[in-house]
């Protein structure tokens, strides 16, 4: 598969004659994407309801099981943060480093 990926870079000029590949990885990514089946629109509610409940807060592309972009996945998670914030302000405190310096 790599060879023929290199292959196909030449072919269509991304890759130029004396390019070298240095490194490559095979990666399988199952699922990759997200898919819209017959079943989505209704277990969907439910699933991010009963995790909710349990203050799981799920979101991005495949917490929320939406086919988005890295801009609606940066999206859903500042959207989430803004809703989150009021509830966990106190709960959290700012850090203080010690008069030493830290490593
Ligand atoms: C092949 C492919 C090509 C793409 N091309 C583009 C593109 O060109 N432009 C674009 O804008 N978007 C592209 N996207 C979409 C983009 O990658 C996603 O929208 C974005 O990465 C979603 O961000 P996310 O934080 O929701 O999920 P992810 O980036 O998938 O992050 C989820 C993280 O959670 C981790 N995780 C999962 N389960 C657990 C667990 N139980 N415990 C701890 N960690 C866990 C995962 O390891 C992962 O690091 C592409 C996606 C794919 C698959």
């Amino acid at each position: 598969m790599i060879a023929r990926v290199v292959e196909d870079l030449r072919r269509c000029g991304l890759l130029w004659k004396g390019d070298r590949v240095v490194y490559h990885r095979v990666q399988i990514l199952d699922p990759a994407y997200v898919i819209y089946d017959r079943f989505r629109a209704a277990n969907l509610p439910r699933i991010l309801e009963a995790l909710g409940a349990r203050g799981i807060h799920s979101a991005g592309r495949f917490g929320a099981w939406e086919y988005n972009s890295m801009e609606g996945a940066m999206r859903a998670g500042l959207d989430l943060a803004t809703r989150l914030a009021p509830s966990l302000a106190g709960a959290l405190r700012p850090h203080r480093l010690s008069a030493g310096g830290g490593r």
